[in-house]
């Protein structure tokens, strides 16, 4: 086949005993998946995979779909060369003038000699190397430790050379830990929540509780916008937007002031467990970190927990607002949570919550709500928006 050749290293899973076949293929799987629209061909060999891929397709896009699959560590655009010292050369010399390599610029030679029956050892091939850079750019420098350039060449069942390694994002593959339901807002701590579970192995689907016209269309397309930035990292995601106006109105006249989030936080945590349940997740993922707001205290996240029988995962919760405002603006989420939407409106939110909760206290008070029939009516008319494992959003036949 005609086309680029993508390097692509597995991280993690090499450390995974008796599950690494499986974690493997999930990986395969999930880059196939996401290189879909590139007509991609991919084959492995030994702790590497080969993504061969149309030459026309866009190289940032490409760049782009494997910098967000977790469970790559790092992947270079490569050529392929025949198993020669001479072939090897002449494809360096190549490759060279159109890489990053530039005079005056430091480099090293990175040789990985797996196929022992190769005439040259490792030393004696970087050598070689190292000369041929030398022909084509002789103002060049050698710093074996902190180089501007590499070039590297692998050495096994076929020979591969490539300059510029991107790193990647680590983790494990989506879809080797089960299933969770994401509860994601519009604001900045749930997309990087989803994102660190990605980061584990979880698949991950969305709930957004959308109380129109207290929170307004801008608010919706907010979440949306988010969905799609955070889709790559799961390779691809639902978002199930349930209507809760009726759900918040009823919490307000009925409800103690005081006690109103709480009502309303136990109110998703029941409409997600149903949602998650019909869907196949095991648990739910909120962004919720410790003492950042009224209904985040020990006492308020207990209460919640006790609204559903899934577990409640909170990956940030021993972290600081800095701490995850820096994730938000590597995974590009920062930026979209700031515009000013409210996902809340004030109007719901009472002027002094209730921090300390007894949790039967207000359990029973939720029971007196009676809020069954609002809750399966929210269910049955949530939507759902897909999006694919680029982000982009997909039409939706009914789910
Ligand atoms: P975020 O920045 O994620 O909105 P926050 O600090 O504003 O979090 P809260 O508004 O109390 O805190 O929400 C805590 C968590 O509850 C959110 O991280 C999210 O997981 C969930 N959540 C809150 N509002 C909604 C909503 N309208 N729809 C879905 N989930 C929500
Ligand atoms: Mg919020």
């Amino acid at each position: 086949m005609h086309g680029k050749l993508y390097l692509i290293k597995e991280g993690e899973i090499s450390l995974k005993g008796g599950n690494r076949n499986l974690f493997e293929k999930q990986l395969r799987h999930n880059i196939k998946n996401k290189l879909r629209p590139f007509h991609s061909d991919i084959t492995k060999q030994k702790g590497r995979l080969y993504a061969n891929i149309a030459e026309e397709a866009d190289d940032a896009l490409i760049e782009k779909a494997l910098k967000t699959t977790p469970g790559i560590t790092g992947f270079a655009r490569a050529h392929r060369a025949e198993k020669s010292v001479e072939a090897i050369i002449s494809k360096a010399k190549e490759i060279l003038p159109s890489s990053s390599f530039r005079n005056g610029d430091s480099f090293r030679v990175t040789v990985k000699r797996e196929d022992k029956t190769f005439p040259l050892d490792s030393h004696e091939m970087s050598c070689e190397l190292a000369e041929a850079v030398f022909s084509l750019f002789p103002d060049m420098t050698v710093d074996l430790k902190h180089p501007q350039h590499t070039l590297t060449c692998e050495i096994r069942q076929d020979v591969y050379l490539y300059t510029g390694e991107e790193k990647g994002e680590g983790g494990l593959p989506y879809a080797t830990a089960g299933k969770g339901m994401l509860l994601l807002s519009g604001g900045i701590d749930s997309p990087v929540a989803g994102y660190m579970m990605a980061k584990r192995g979880m698949k991950l689907d969305a709930i957004y509780f959308h109380a129109y016209p207290y929170t307004s269309e801008l608010a919706l397309e907010k979440v949306r916008q988010l969905a799609s930035i955070i889709a790559p990292y799961l390779g691809g995601l639902r978002l199930f937007v349930v209507p809760f106006t009726e759900g918040q109105l009823h919490i307000r006249d009925k409800g103690y002031e005081e006690e109103a989030t709480l009502m309303f936080r136990a109110s998703m945590m029941q409409t997600a467990t149903r949602i998650a349940k019909e869907n196949g997740a095991a648990a739910i993922v909120t962004g919720e970190a410790l003492s950042q707001v009224a209904s985040q205290t020990l006492d308020a996240m207990s209460f919640t927990d006790s609204m559903t029988d899934l577990l409640v995962l909170r990956p940030l919760v021993g972290m600081d607002k800095e701490e995850i405002i820096e994730k938000a603006r590597t995974i590009g989420s920062y930026e979209t949570s700031i515009l000013p939407y409210e996902d809340c409106c004030v109007v719901f939110s009472p002027k002094h919550p209730v921090t300390r909760p007894v949790k039967e206290v207000s359990r029973r008070h939720f029971e007196e709500l009676e809020m069954d029939d609002i809750i399966s009516e929210a269910v049955k008319n949530a939507e759902v928006y897909s999006f694919d494992p680029m982000g982009r959003e997909i039409k939706d036949e009914g789910n």
